[in-house]
């Protein structure tokens, strides 16, 4: 019986407070760690909330790749009929300002709080700022800041130029964009014409 109350006791004292560091452990990593100017490196683009108070910055020009997602998940979370993301390894990536603002979301358990993957969102104007995976993070172009030059805009829109459609089969509007479209996942799924119907393999 005694063994059981210490156990109990154990638990009360010890666990909370190592599960209360495992979940700090995230602000220690990129991109999320505190970095210099010079350790980071150039800067080739920078991102931020409506509100400001969250800010990121890119040191890699081109993403690895860019989707336009039309499930379901997206189309509610970004309200929106479908999502725009761009995909950068975590180390291409530094937040500059505010990470003490960011709230956390998994959509697989509907909880709140830092689990991966998650939904990453500035906690006070509730700007979706990215989903972070194990080793990538999927961002969102419209967060990207241009300079009023001419030439920035089209810059961007070319540099986060997608390369195709995902979950085409969940869409609000057809895009006549010629770009190729899955039903689901790219590559794990069917592949479907600009007005969703099956392509001839
Ligand atoms: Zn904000
Ligand atoms: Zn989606």
């Amino acid at each position: 019986m005694a063994g059981v109350l210490s156990e109990d006791h154990l638990s009360m004292s010890d666990i909370p407070a190592a599960a209360q560091e495992k979940e700090e452990l995230w602000k220690y990593r990129a991109p999320y760690q505190v970095q210099k100017d010079h350790e980071f490196g150039s800067v080739k683009w920078r991102g931020k909330c409506h509100c400001g108070r969250v800010q990121y910055q890119l040191k890699r020009e081109n993403p690895l790749a860019a989707k336009f997602c039309h499930c379901r998940a997206c189309q509610v979370l970004h309200g929106a009929p479908f999502q725009w993301c761009a995909i950068f390894p975590k180390t291409d990536m530094c937040f500059s300002r505010g990470i003490e603002s960011l709230k956390f979301y998994s959509s697989h358990s509907m909880t709140l709080g830092y689990q991966l993957p998650c939904k990453v969102y500035c906690s006070y104007c509730n700007t979706p700022i990215m989903d972070e995976g194990r080793n990538m993070c999927l961002i969102f172009p419209e967060l990207i800041e241009i300079s009023p030059e001419e030439g920035e805009h089209k810059r961007r829109r070319d540099v986060f130029d997608v390369d195709c459609h995902i979950f085409y089969s969940r869409r609000i509007l057809d895009v006549l964009d010629g770009k190729p479209k899955w039903s689901g996942l790219d590559g794990k799924s069917n592949q479907l014409d600009d007005h969703g119907r099956a392509m001839e393999s």
